[in-house]
């Protein structure tokens, strides 16, 4: 698998890629992700991106041009057309599933918009779908293709230790997952479920099961209506 990020602050991008899991993953190959930063396909002489809105109006609008030519290079450079998702807060929201079936794509081309957005035009040229990460408006689509390459890369093998660790965790099967205790194993007079102490395995799977549907059933009822 591999992501290509598409963005004016790669940084800021490098800067959460380049730890933890995800960083680890990049590291041993398990997934390659590259950023990619628009301003260096301008053909302006002055490095600039946006330019204002016709019509009128606040902000500043990217322009079509420099994110065309980013896409093409990418193209050119993986000998692909990667499968290319603008992050808007005007696609479809991202789920678990979404990020599943995104896992088996080959590549990914992700858009960052920032202040007003990006010219239609080019969504329209070179976007095959759009991806919100929620009903609210950020800054800038850098933060939502984060989210977007971390849901995904936890997918991919050799990313986590084995399957287990995302099988039975919250969304993946519909359901939310049972709650977790480490050592101690009394804290503040507060002590661990009996059945996890117990090494009777079948047990503590029923204990966990039966755990999940409770705590779907009290935080996310509308789960278990699905
Ligand atoms: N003017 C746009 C609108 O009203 O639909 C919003 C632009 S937003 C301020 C700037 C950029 O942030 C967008 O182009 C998009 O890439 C990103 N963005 C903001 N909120 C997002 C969300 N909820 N999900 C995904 N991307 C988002």
């Amino acid at each position: 698998m591999r992501i290509e990020i598409a963005t004016l602050f790669p940084e800021m991008c490098e800067a959460y890629l380049s730890e933890s899991i995800i960083g680890r993953a990049r590291k041993s190959g398990a997934i390659e992700v590259h950023c990619h930063n628009i301003r260096d396909y301008t053909l302006d002489k002055h490095r600039r991106v946006d330019d204002k809105p016709f019509g009128g109006g606040m902000g500043m609008v990217m322009q079509a041009e420099p994110i065309y030519r980013c896409w093409q290079a990418v193209c050119e450079q993986i000998g692909q057309r990667p499968h290319t998702i603008y992050l808007s807060p005007q696609g479809r929201t991202l789920t678990q599933a979404r990020a599943v079936e995104l896992s088996h794509e080959s590549s990914l081309f992700l858009l960052c918009g920032h202040y007003e957005g990006v010219d239609q035009r080019v969504i329209d040229k070179i976007v095959d779908e759009e991806i919100s990460i929620g009903d609210y408006v950020l800054t800038g689509g850098e933060l939502p293709a984060l989210v977007l390459t971390d849901a995904i890369a936890r997918m991919c093998g050799g990313v986590l230790p084995a399957a287990i660790a995302f099988e039975e965790e919250s969304h993946f099967s519909g359901l939310l997952e049972y709650p977790q205790y480490t050592r101690p194993e009394v804290w503040e007079g507060m002590n661990v479920p009996e059945v996890l102490m117990s090494g009777h395995h079948m047990n503590i799977a029923r204990w966990r099961r039966e755990e999940s549907l409770r705590v779907t059933r009290e935080k996310r009822p509308d789960l278990l209506e699905k």
